[in-house]
């Protein structure tokens, strides 16, 4: 990242060192070429993630909870499936979402996010999907991110695994892209217990796999952090009745928000313009410079990684690489 950005500024500076007589030139148009340059850098894409979540699911997906009811599942917010009653009680009563009127909660709300032992996935392809070697390959490389950025370690099930009752993450093909949040074996065959990670074959970019993965670390969208209205405002007046529901936060125990800040660069972060239905903004960052960037982030980002680490309370992991010979220099030392 450092080198491209040196290189920008060298480019950037350039005539200046070149040509430093020449003043009258570009004193207007370098500017603008920095603010492009810096542009092309944030690493932003055209298309947002809840627009490419959307466009594969089909646009019923967005249109209410989409319930199953053979599995007694159903999805919110597009892409997060819970449970028949999971929910009661986790999300925070708006009287914008309910016509003025607030339901009383039913249940006492508490974390739902059930985390995966030692930090340990276990994920399996369904055999009968039909994910090319290309798409698994695809698949291998997001989970290789969450990797490289955490702690935590995915791997395939062993039948001695499944003999100890342990569940795991199927991914399978289906109708649109979703994950339920965190560990939650909500499917059962037999001795198999297990969780879809559905992906439709439009679902298959590095980007949407890397967001549903984070929501089956358990991950929810940073849109509906119990503290989004200090960095966000949602405009509700350009969200159909019908689908605000999909703005409603989650209540702190659920999420206690895992000691990291609001995160604009979240990949867990939807667009501007998420359901939308007149084409105006739904969404509004208080800091204007993130108001076309935020659902565009290609990447997990810092506080998403730290987000998981703290929420598998592997912080200590993350501290920086010290060589072996720093601890022998170290143990001389105290001698
Ligand atoms: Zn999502």
């Amino acid at each position: 990242m450092r080198l491209p950005f040196f290189f920008i500024v060298l480019i950037y500076l350039w005539p200046d060192l070149t040509t430093s007589q020449d003043t009258s030139l570009g004193q207007e148009s370098q500017p603008e070429l920095l603010q492009q340059l810096l542009q092309q850098l944030q690493q932003t894409s055209p298309q947002t993630i809840d627009q490419e979540i959307l466009n594969a699911a089909g646009p019923e997906a967005f249109n209410s909870d989409v319930s199953d009811p053979i599995h007694q599942e159903f999805k919110i917010q597009g892409d997060i499936v819970f449970k028949y009653g999971e929910l009661a009680g986790a999300l925070q009563p708006e009287p914008a979402v309910h016509g003025g009127l607030v339901r009383k909660k039913r249940k006492t709300p508490q974390d739902l996010t059930k985390m995966w032992p030692n930090a340990e996935v276990l994920i399996a392809f369904d055999s009968r999907a039909s994910f090319s070697p290309e798409e698994r390959s695809l698949f291998q490389s997001a989970l290789e991110q969450w990797q490289r950025k955490t702690c935590v370690r995915f791997r395939t099930p062993t039948i001695n695994d499944i003999h100890q009752g342990r569940s795991f993450i199927f991914v399978q093909d289906g109708k649109g892209c979703s994950s339920p949040l965190g560990m939650n074996p909500m499917r059962e065959t037999g001795i198999f217990k297990y969780q879809p990670l559905t992906l439709a074959r439009p679902c298959r970019t590095r980007r949407i796999m890397m967001h549903e993965v984070g929501h089956s670390l358990g991950l929810i969208h940073e849109q509906s952090r119990s503290d989004r209205d200090s960095s966000v405002n949602v405009m509700w007046q350009n969200v159909p009745v019908h689908m605000r529901h999909n703005f409603q936060k989650f209540t702190e125990q659920v999420t206690n928000n895992r000691n990291t800040p609001y995160d604009y660069e979240s990949l867990m972060h939807y667009g501007p313009n998420a359901f939308t239905t007149n084409g105006a903004p739904t969404l509004r960052t208080l800091d204007a410079s993130y108001q076309d960037r935020i659902g565009g982030f290609q990447e997990i980002s810092r506080y998403d990684a730290m987000a998981i680490s703290n929420m598998y309370n592997c912080g200590a992991r993350m501290q920086p690489f010290i060589p072996p010979w720093w601890h022998r220099l170290l143990g001389r030392k105290k001698k």
